[in-house]
């Protein structure tokens, strides 16, 4: 189970899936960590808007797929490129939701998405396009490895 504290964000807690210990730290940006560092799994929680913490179904927030956050067009009318995103699905009651990686999940743990991404099935894909989502593919390789590790890598 999560702990809570009277703040809108909660402490540090113990992973009900893989049983990772995660602290709360403004210094990695995980002041509102809606997910585990390890496992990026998550508990629904949140009912309306991110952190408001109505929701009592608590399933787990399963990671599902990797996205970019939609940051609009530029004044060229050039895509900007948005962050890398965690797609969350709820096993309990399917609900979906979009976060934000914190400075200290496991950089394993997102290739391993990124690869899940790439092999969902087509009615998977589907489903998530209905909800707005566009999930990352085989181009977007360079760039999550750009945010992840820095730019070191060269085309
Ligand atoms: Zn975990
Ligand atoms: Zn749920």
């Amino acid at each position: 189970m999560l702990t809570r504290n009277s703040e809108d964000t909660f402490g540090p807690f113990i992973c009900s899936v893989c049983g990772e210990r995660n602290e709360i730290s403004n210094l990695i940006g995980t002041k509102n960590r809606n997910h585990c560092r390890k496992c990026l799994s998550s508990r629904h929680l949140d009912r309306d808007v991110s952190g408001d913490r109505a929701s009592d179904c608590l399933g787990i927030m399963v990671p599902v797929a990797l996205t970019f956050k939609q940051e609009g067009v530029d004044k060229y009318g050039r895509k900007k490129q948005g962050e890398l995103m965690i797609v969350h699905l709820c096993d309990k009651c399917r609900k979906i939701s979009i976060n934000r990686l914190a400075g200290d999940d496991d950089e394993a743990e997102i290739l391993k998405l990124f690869s899940k991404t790439l092999s969902l099935s087509e009615a998977e894909k589907e489903s998530l396009k209905e909800e707005k989502i566009e999930i990352l593919e085989e181009k977007d390789k360079d760039e999550v490895y750009r945010q992840l590790f820095g730019n070191f890598i060269k085309n």
